[in-house]
């Protein structure tokens, strides 16, 4: 039996959860877009707010009715489908990166998909949220019929052998599965730069500081894909300009905030946010700050 078949064989014999994901979607003039969720992070409470003065970081905390112990902000993928191609922006966690994410596959399901539907695979970047659901217990590309697009300048940091080495021991374990997992697809990868078109309607933007090479994409001109280039609903709008060590370069991260957050309500972007509330939003502008509207 090939390991395809026992792989159907598997899955037709699960119930899989149909209910339970309230999925938010939108539609473009060509295409449709749809959040789906890979669960959440579960992080410790001053994850994204460490880098604040205890008086800013408390101020925070009440105006946006944080947990000062723990941070679990929602994983959404987002899904492009324009009649031919299904687009898939990042893949989740997968099963090894923490118990509360991961949850892909139902939400693929409770979508009238499976996995071998998606036709494109576009990475933001390779963070373990967005990166480690690429493999099955195989150690194979789960999504056999995809094509798997990537920013070179990131899969050129995370192979390189330093990176590892260079990069830190609150992350070292991020390289490691980023290489582990890049390596399967490396020879299949097509490779994108800042300003390209990866795919028709979707254009790439270089966002870098959360990490060296992260793309965000603009959809057909009207949606922005901002990965973790925009990764909360409270510091990152009220404070785009504030450095946080949630981001591998902070200071650098918080000036593509900046650039981004003015072009997002200049353009009247609507945001497809990886770890914002409900997915889809927009952003109002007073000032320098912002606010994050659901929706
Ligand atoms: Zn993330």
């Amino acid at each position: 039996m090939k390991r395809r078949d026992f792989m159907a064989l598997s899955v037709a014999a699960l119930t899989l959860p149909r209910a339970g994901f309230a999925a938010s979607t939108m539609t473009l003039p060509d295409a449709k877009l749809t959040m789906l969720s890979d669960g959440n992070l579960t992080l410790p409470g001053d994850f994204v707010l460490a880098g604040l003065d205890a008086t800013e970081a408390a101020g925070i905390r009440q105006k946006f009715n944080l947990d000062p112990d723990s941070y679990t902000p929602p994983c959404n993928l987002t899904l492009y489908q324009d009649g031919t191609r299904n687009v898939l922006f990042d893949v989740g966690a997968g099963p090894d990166f923490m118990p509360s994410a991961g949850k892909l596959e139902a939400a693929l399901a409770a979508a009238g998909l499976s996995h071998d539907d998606i036709t494109h695979v576009v990475f933001t970047h390779a963070h373990p949220d967005h990166l480690w659901g690429l493999l099955d217990d195989f150690d194979d590309p789960k999504f056999a019929n995809a094509e798997y697009l990537m920013g070179r300048a990131e899969f050129d940091y995370w192979m390189d052998p330093n990176t590892v080495h260079t990069i830190g021991d609150a992350r070292a374990s991020f390289a490691v599965g980023a290489a582990r997992r890049l390596e399967v697809i490396a020879d299949q990868l097509q490779f994108f730069a800042d300003g390209e078109e990866p795919l028709a309607g979707i254009t790439a933007r270089l966002t870098p500081g959360h990490t060296p090479g992260h793309m965000a994409f603009i959809l057909g001109g009207k949606v922005l894909v901002t990965g973790d280039a925009i990764s909360n609903d409270h510091l990152a709008f009220l404070r785009p300009d504030a450095a946080s060590p949630s981001d591998q370069d902070p200071d650098l991260a918080a000036a593509t905030r900046v650039s981004l957050l003015d072009q997002i309500t200049a353009d009247q972007l609507v945001i497809a946010g990886f770890h914002l509330p409900g997915g889809l939003g927009h952003a109002t502008r007073d000032g320098d700050s912002y606010t994050y509207i659901e929706g």
